[in-house]
């Protein structure tokens, strides 16, 4: 039984009748026998949230890397808590991935943004946009790194006439403006009647600030660690949570990866690309020494890197779980926690 037939009570039968309906696994090759799920179904994240009792996180895109096509979507996260819904970054995908957990955009009060990458902030216009036409309330929030405010003016001025068209053809107040909180700093960022939200800065360089949260819900807490290198401010932050959202980078399939593309001639040398990405992120086993230092419930392994169907849940689980002892998941798209 995998983590996910687990966690949803399934039959494997059940879990392989999910996993044919992934396009990632359709081909019927012997390689295919040992590709890892991408995802859960749709009809497997509504059940589980149905059935919910309690705070729930769904991982609504899971591979690291502004590159659209993938199985895994871009990052984005969103929790539901007593009717709630909280959204953490905004990469590609995320309207689709939310719209299909089944949580009405009416539940979604706040958007938080970690940092200004694509792969973290590319949908966030859209989802404002799309989500406003779907029953998203105008007094929505957003809150993340400078220039957020900008960013949101700025885009809610370029579709405008759009907005005006709508809202005039279906009789809608129209949405003119988004209340941000711009962060740039650790510690308290906002409070409502269902969370505490606090940040951490983290290092990703050269993006400046790169941000983690952690939310406090009243019966469970979630900490994400946002793009960064092994940082012992992300453990502090995740002291005691129940769960931790990291990031995650196997190393020896970067350095396959890389090396297979130099073979086809990208112009990148090996050493210095190498260089980059463990100045900005994390590698797996350094994910299990965060977890354990913070002591969390559970570790979920996400922004995938690389993101390939091809690497096995063991693959992903081993390196951490030689320091962390407890639990760990190998976050999938639509995968609710
Ligand atoms: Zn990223
Ligand atoms: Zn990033």
């Amino acid at each position: 039984m995998t983590d996910t037939s687990r966690l949803l009570g399934l039959s494997r039968r059940h879990v392989l009748a999910g996993l044919a309906a992934a396009p990632a696994l359709s081909a019927a090759s012997p390689a295919a026998a040992k590709t890892a799920a991408t995802h859960w179904t749709p009809q497997q994240a509504q059940a589980a949230l149905k059935d919910a009792k309690g705070t729930k996180l769904v991982l609504l895109g899971t591979g690291a890397g502004p590159v659209p096509g993938r199985s895994r979507q871009m990052t984005s996260h969103v929790m539901v808590s007593n009717g709630s819904a909280y959204v953490v970054d905004c990469g590609m995908g995320v309207t689709d991935q939310y719209a299909r957990t089944g949580i009405p955009f009416s539940a979604l009060r706040s958007i938080f943004i970690t940092h200004q990458h694509p792969d973290h902030n590319i949908e966030y216009g859209p989802l404002l946009v799309v989500g406003w036409i779907q029953g998203l309330p105008l007094d929505i929030r957003a809150f993340g790194p400078p220039p957020l405010k900008q960013m949101t003016e700025d885009f809610l001025r370029a579709y405008k006439q759009t907005v005006d068209f709508w809202a005039e053809d279906f009789n809608m107040k129209p949405l003119t403006a988004v209340d941000v909180k711009e962060i740039s700093s650790a510690g308290p960022v906002t409070q409502d009647d269902n969370v505490k939200v606090s940040s951490v800065v983290v290092q990703h360089p050269p993006v400046k600030p790169a941000l983690g949260y952690r939310f406090d819900f009243k019966d469970r807490s979630i900490a994400f660690s946002g793009d960064t290198v092994p940082l012992e401010a992300v453990a502090v932050m995740a002291k005691g949570a129940d769960v931790l959202v990291h990031e995650t980078m196997y190393v020896p399939a970067v350095e396959n990866y890389i090396k297979e593309a130099i073979a086809k001639g990208r112009p990148v040398k090996f050493d210095a690309f190498m260089a980059h990405m463990k100045a900005d992120h994390t590698p797996s086993e350094d994910v299990g020494r965060i977890a354990q230092e913070a002591g969390v419930k559970t570790l979920v392994l996400s922004h995938l890197t690389p993101p390939l169907d091809s690497i096995t849940d063991d693959v992903w689980r081993e390196p951490a779980a030689k320091y962390f002892k407890g639990k760990i998941i190998v976050a999938k798209d639509l995968m609710v926690v």
